[in-house]
């Protein structure tokens, strides 16, 4: 006899059959027994099915089935699930002292913006992010995403060359040392104070405001933070978002952890590697 025809006979409607069913199974209840015992439905005053809140004892005295293990609690956050040296991977560190090889372009670019391309995973989370602001105030605009090697040789020249090397070190990445180089980084302006665009002020703007509360749930971290200054060797930026995904966001936010580089335990700092 199959616990369908027990129900059956029992007058259980077939759907709710399979459900209590399920419940056992789902529970282990009956173990390997290959004849295991009807599950004992209970029918409240309303004529509402419920499942059987205890394990059915079986009616014959076969061995007993080795007891399921028990189910672990929540696992613990897999760190290690992705590289963090591979400038493909989502998780890769760039910092002055884990540079990008002056030759890797990211396989799959994408445009994003009119002279703006990201790789392919970041674009939908993007979107998304710039639409769910805009209802709250913050219109977010995409100033500038992947560079090349080459660019970032251009870029950090001109900041040295209009304001210095002392601010380009701070504030501008030596080429080879860009997270941009990775596609995986995004610098975004404010539409409503667009005087602060990649300038400090940008955090007190609604843009920044916003993002520094909510880019974690579309996949992205500020990088560079005031808390995480030492860690990073960077001055915060505000505008300077860098997309992880959307588990380990999550993850980031929920544990407090306030850099990647303190997240996978990796060696950052205002020092870059080889002077
Ligand atoms: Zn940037």
């Amino acid at each position: 006899m199959t616990r369908r025809t027990v129900l059956r006979a029992v007058g259980v409607p077939l759907g709710v059959a399979a459900l209590v069913a399920g419940v056992g199974a789902a529970a282990g209840l009956w173990g390997a027994d290959p004849e295991p015992p009807p599950a004992v439905a209970t029918v409240s005053w309303e004529g509402v099915l419920t499942a059987p809140t205890t394990a059915p004892t079986p009616a014959d005295p076969t061995p007993e089935a080795p007891a399921p293990a028990p189910e672990p609690s929540a696992p613990a956050f897999d760190l290690t699930r992705h590289s963090t040296t591979d400038p493909t991977s989502p998780w890769v560190v760039v910092n002055k002292q884990h540079p990008v090889p002056a030759e890797h372009v990211p396989p799959d670019l994408v445009d994003v913006a009119p002279g703006v391309q990201l790789r392919a995973d970041v674009a939908p989370d993007l979107a998304a992010m710039v639409e769910a602001a805009a209802p709250a105030g913050a219109r977010l605009g995409v100033l500038s995403g992947y560079r090349s090697y080459r660019d970032q040789a251009a870029t950090r020249a001109a900041i040295e060359a209009r304001r210095g090397f002392e601010h380009a070190e701070r504030y501008s990445a030596r080429p080879g040392f860009s997270e941009h180089q990775t596609g995986l980084a995004v610098d975004l302006g404010s539409g409503t104070q667009p005087g602060c665009d990649l300038q400090s002020c940008f955090a007190q703007t609604a843009e920044g405001a916003w993002l520094a509360e909510h880019a974690w749930e579309f996949g992205f971290v500020v990088r560079y933070t005031e808390a995480n200054t030492e860690v990073t060797g960077y001055a915060p930026e505000g505008w300077h978002l860098r997309w992880v995904g959307r588990d380990l966001a999550a993850y980031l936010h929920g544990a407090g952890v306030g850099s990647l580089e303190e997240a996978f335990g990796v060696p950052g700092g205002p020092v870059y590697a080889g002077g």
